[in-house]
């Protein structure tokens, strides 16, 4: 548990599956957690942090940036329309486009804002009702329609369903970008991110290992 283990066993991940040290971004995952958690990794040198919701990330990030500039944000969960100018202005990467209708919108909005930042399509491999994502077998055109509004594409993110085996799911993702030319795999969180570090993932999203877990609502 905690920051400087979880890296640890990242790099020891990394050499297991002779992987570059350092080819894996930890994005540590804040959500929910009490602003002191978060202060402490901040004092320890951490940089990179996964926020799911645009509101509760505004309301905590612009104070921590101005103490700890210079920050990188994730956002990881479900991003609205009506959101996404707030998301685009917070947020270095979003990590979840996942339909048509947001492309779009993030599409008009990067040529109004002038900027964009570095994005991720999010695939439902578990093609799971109440998930968000791309299904796998749509994947490919979305790719390609994301390509065609001039998107600043990285790569692919997805969240395996629970009871599953998560090494299927990593594999899935990491065979739809390959054949899609996208470099980023963002899988593996606190329970499963050294196999998903073994199976390709760019960036593993782990917020309860890092910070404990996160307190009832
Ligand atoms: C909450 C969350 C995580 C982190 O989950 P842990 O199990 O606490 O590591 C990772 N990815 C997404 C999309 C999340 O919502």
């Amino acid at each position: 548990m905690g920051l400087s283990d979880i890296r640890q066993r990242i790099a020891t991940a990394e050499e297991a599956a002779g992987r570059t040290p350092g080819a894996v971004e930890l994005v540590a995952v804040s959500k929910k957690q009490p602003d002191a958690r978060v202060e402490a990794v901040l004092e320890e040198g951490h940089r990179v942090f996964g926020e799911n919701r645009v509101q509760e990330a505004e309301g905590k990030w612009p104070g921590f940036r101005e103490r700890f500039d210079p920050v990188r944000l994730h956002l990881i969960g479900p991003l609205q329309t009506n959101k996404a100018r707030q998301a685009m202005e917070l947020f270095d990467v979003i990590q979840v486009v996942d339909r048509p209708k947001l492309a779009r919108t993030l599409a008009r909005l990067a040529q109004e804002i002038g900027t964009c930042p570095d994005l991720y399509v999010q695939v439902n491999t578990g093609e799971e009702e109440q998930k968000s994502g791309i299904l796998p077998d749509a994947a490919d055109a979305f790719v390609a329609e994301c390509r065609e509004m001039d998107l600043p594409l990285r790569g692919l993110m997805c969240i395996p369903p629970v009871e599953e085996e998560p090494a299927l799911h990593f594999a899935l993702l990491a065979r739809i970008a390959e054949r899609n030319g996208l470099a980023d795999l963002s899988m593996g969180m606190s329970a499963d991110f050294e196999t998903a570090v073994r199976l390709g993932a760019t960036c593993v999203r782990v917020g309860s290992a890092i910070f404990g877990e996160r307190p009832a609502p």
